[in-house]
């Protein structure tokens, strides 16, 4: 053991801007290492899980280095990599790096400090307490540690604090701050039968000459064991095939004939009888193939640009299989949403369970596993995941693709850090030294501009790999048939001649809703009354299947009101024109048919979102109604005819990037339409046929969209050009959000330069949650130096968190918002 002195630099997950500083106990000297999680005390009494930054000699200068408590891991869960990637993380998307640790290690690596009460030995007089701290102090004598949990469960009351508080104040309790590990590894048992019988099987039989039941038990492993290279049998299995229980096997163990193990088991089987290797690239996807391989030679990011059904997904395969050939490891990364079996499925075909998969629909227990999985370097040659893949401990990345990179769900738009996993991914992959392909066929302008530009490679597709043509694409002119009385609600004649169409062909149908602006109202028939939400500045949305009216900006719900609060009529009804209304007038054109509905509401839960796809793979529906998730990336092959029901909502919302967005949209679901051997159709009900918008996603032409798009963005000083940094400031004092709005944007212009802020700003929502928003707007040139203007903004909040009047508010930082 060294004598020396050594203290840590650690990060604590809370939103505190700097590292902090920690001496280490001389008996863990040799135990810490960089990237090991401690137990550190900060603050009062508060002890927190923090990992190690460095390790050094220095005492800090501004305070006295307190001792760690312990060391949590034998060798580092975050490598140096990682701590150079969260402390980009922070800088770039100006957040803590605490904020950035947070949101990298999962759950229960973060260890939770849970607050427990104990009965104060020396407390005696029970005379003063009320009647619930009365119960709380009874159960205490009896049980002597209570979580809040319990006592709240005691109680039945939610807020138990202030009677706590009360008995803290009385010294009736103590609190006991304890640290818990709540990861548990999947742990199943498995018998194998003892050394000494292994040669010898007729002395086992002799011993068993009296107990036919656990002779059969035997008989039965040796005939299952056969199939087992390890020489054991899940011990549950054994039971079920042998017909016994866990006693008689466990009598088994006491002769000394059986040997019980308990081994960890991996979450993800894989059936070995289910791979297949990958199929054979077309001559276009050989020469799409052949052209990243080129450019990856000077370039360290390519664009693969390929239509919908161009066979991306296969060209990915390959390359990866090519990187893993020579021990490389790659990283795919997918919307969450695109993370259907599908994909996953037909990646673990090629490449069996040596590909790991990690998305937010996962337990933590599932999480913990890919993480420990990752930092053992063998286990995996791929991980598939959503963004928050990225952060996963890769010792060494060869190549990671990111495929729909136009995607906006890539952003995370709420808790710190708001980062964009592809833009963060460039700067991971050059922490690795490694490749980046991004995949599209509907390419984000910004990515396409560093494509033309020479930033990144670029490779182009124009063909299907089946060699059907692109669906073929119409225009229903709502205006057009509302003067001819032809529309039937939601329906212009011309979509419903299509479906009964399709449906004759025996195909199937996807129409698509977008959902902004769309969602059902309970309303007023007489006055046209909207219920409001209580704590925000919108309207109560109405869902149909609970029968509730919810928010959805704060989740708060109820049941819809009889009579209208305003003028007391009872004619109230739901209006509008959601997915569920779609749905439910569908029914009455189409009563024979079968149609299913895919939004969040009906997706909410794990598998939800795979069994509507299994159930429409199976042509176990003929409709799928759906929102912007029908849109995504799904490979069908018996679709003949896509909708988009109103295409003017998105073309008109008042966003950058609207018109990105709608082509976007419309293009791929248009790709749905006749993948594998027919050629599909396409109806786009629209009151502006000749928007130019419109009239690209007809034509396919992405080129054409881009070309008049990059014009208004360099004219209206958006990215590519220019850099955003979108600033909210909340606060639950209208005045005073004003105020400090004004006072902060103010300071800033005079800092940055008139030109390059904007606001402050009412926001369409002004109020959520009871906080009233003030929105502002950072406008830079792209060549101008984003550190200097971030360090401008990183002073003006300290000076905002030191103002007596403005200290309290909130601001929301936001870099390059999508
Ligand atoms: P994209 O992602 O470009 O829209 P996909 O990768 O989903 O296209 O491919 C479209 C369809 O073509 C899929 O059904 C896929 O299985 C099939 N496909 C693509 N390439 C090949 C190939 N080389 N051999 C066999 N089938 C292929
Ligand atoms: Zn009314
Ligand atoms: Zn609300």
């Amino acid at each position: 053991m060294s004598k020396e002195t050594k203290f840590v630099d650690v990060i604590v997950p809370l939103a505190v801007p700097n590292l902090y500083t920690y001496r280490v106990p001389f008996e863990l000297n040799d135990a810490v290492l960089v990237g090991q999680r401690v137990v550190v005390q900060f603050g009062k009494n508060r002890l927190y899980t923090a990992v190690v930054a460095s390790v050094h000699d220095k005492a800090p200068l501004q305070y006295t280095a307190k001792y760690l408590h312990a060391v949590l891991d034998d060798q580092p869960i975050v490598n140096n990599i990682q701590i150079t990637f969260w402390h980009w993380l922070a800088d770039y998307y100006c957040c803590t790096i605490g904020e950035v640790m947070l949101a990298a290690l999962p759950a229960a690596l973060k260890l939770s400090s849970e607050t427990r009460v104990l009965l104060n030995p020396d407390f005696t007089d029970k005379t003063q307490l009320s009647d619930e701290e009365y119960l709380i102090i009874d159960a205490l004598e009896i049980q002597q540690v209570l979580s809040l949990q319990d006592i709240s469960d005691i109680l039945q009351k939610q807020t138990v604090y202030p009677h706590i508080k009360s008995l803290l104040q009385q010294k009736a309790v103590v609190l006991e701050e304890e640290l818990k590990e709540k990861f548990k590894p999947k742990i199943k048992a498995f018998v194998s039968l003892n050394e000494r019988y292994k040669n010898n099987t007729e002395e086992a039989f002799n011993l068993l000459s009296r107990a036919p039941k656990q002779a059969d038990i035997l008989l039965m492993f040796l005939q299952l064991v056969k199939e087992n290279a390890h020489g054991r049998v899940d011990k549950l299995k054994l039971q079920e095939a042998s017909n016994s229980n866990a006693s008689n096997i466990t009598a088994l163990v006491e002769k000394n004939i059986f040997t019980l193990e308990e081994i960890e088991v991996g979450r993800f089987v894989f059936d070995p009888s289910k791979a297949s290797s990958s199929p054979k690239l077309s001559n276009e996807q050989t020469r799409a193939s052949e052209e990243i391989k080129q450019h990856f030679i000077d370039k360290q990011t390519v664009l693969l640009h390929g239509v919908t059904g161009s066979g991306k997904t296969e060209i990915y395969v390959h390359l990866m299989a090519e990187h893993i050939a020579k021990g490389g490891k790659c990283l795919y990364l997918v919307p969450e949403i695109a993370l259907t079996t599908q994909l996953v499925g037909r990646l673990k075909s090629f490449f069996g369970d040596r590909v790991g998969v990690y998305h937010s629909k996962f337990n933590d227990n599932e999480r913990v596993e890919i993480w420990q999985n990752t930092i053992n370097e063998n286990r995996y040659d791929i991980v598939i995941g959503a963004r928050s893949a990225l952060f996963l401990p890769f010792e060494k990345l060869d190549l990671i693709i990111i495929d729909e990179e136009h995607e906006s769900s890539f952003k995370q738009y709420e808790p710190a850090p708001r980062y964009h996993a592809r833009d963060a991914a460039l700067m991971l992959a050059k922490m690795h030294e490694c490749k980046v392909l991004l995949g599209s066929a509907t390419p984000s302008i910004e990515s396409y501009w560093n494509a033309k530009e020479n930033h990144f490679g670029l490779v182009e597709l124009f063909t299907r790999y089946s060699g059907v043509m692109l669906p073929e694409i119409f225009c229903a002119d709502i205006q057009e048939e509302k003067k001819r009385k032809k529309m039937h609600s939601h329906f212009s004649s011309f979509l419903i001649e299509h479906i009964k169409q399709a449906l004759e062909n025996k195909e199937q149908i996807i129409l698509f809703q977008n959902r902004r602006g769309y969602a059902p109202l309970w309303s007023c028939e007489d006055c046209s009354w909207v219920p409001q939400c209580h704590q925000c500045d919108v309207s109560l949305t109405y869902h149909k299947h609970s029968h509730l009216l919810s928010c959805h900006y704060c989740g708060y719900s109820e049941k819809p009101p009889i009579t209208c609060k305003a003028c007391g009529s009872s004619k109230l009804k739901m209006v509008g024109f959601g997915t569920e209304k779609i749905e439910e007038e569908l029914a009455i054109f189409f009563p024979e048919v079968k149609i299913a509905r895919m939004d969040l509401d009906t997706t909410r839960t794990k598998h939800a979102h795979a069994n509507i796809i299994e159930q429409f793979e199976n042509r176990d529906i003929d409709i799928l109604v759906g929102t912007q998730m029908v849109t995504k990336g799904l490979d069908f092959n018996n679709v003949g005819l896509v909708g988009v029901l109103n295409a003017d909502l998105m073309l008109s919302f008042p966003d950058f990037r609207a018109f990105e967005r709608s082509y976007q949209l419309m293009a791929q679901v248009s790709g749905r339409a006749g993948r594998q051997q027919k050629r599909g159709k396409v109806v786009i009900q629209t009151y502006n046929p000749n928007h130019w918008v419109i009239q690209k996603v007809m034509y396919n032409d992405y080129a054409g969209l881009y070309q008049q798009e990059i014009l208004e963005r360099r004219n209206f000083k958006y990215p590519p050009f220019y850099r955003l940094i979108s600033l909210t400031f909340k606060h639950k004092d209208r005045a005073v959000t004003d105020k400090a709005a004004h006072w902060f944007t103010q300071q800033l212009t005079e800092k940055l330069g008139k030109p390059r802020v904007l606001g402050p700003e009412t926001p369409y929502i002004s109020r959520i949650r009871n906080y009233y928003l003030k929105t502002a707007l950072i406008k830079f040139e792209r060549n101008a130096s984003a550190k200097a203007v971030k360090q401008v903004l990183n002073e003006q909040m300290s000076l905002l968190s030191q103002h007596k009047e403005f200290k309290s508010v909130r601001v929301v930082v936001d870099v390059d918002v999508v």
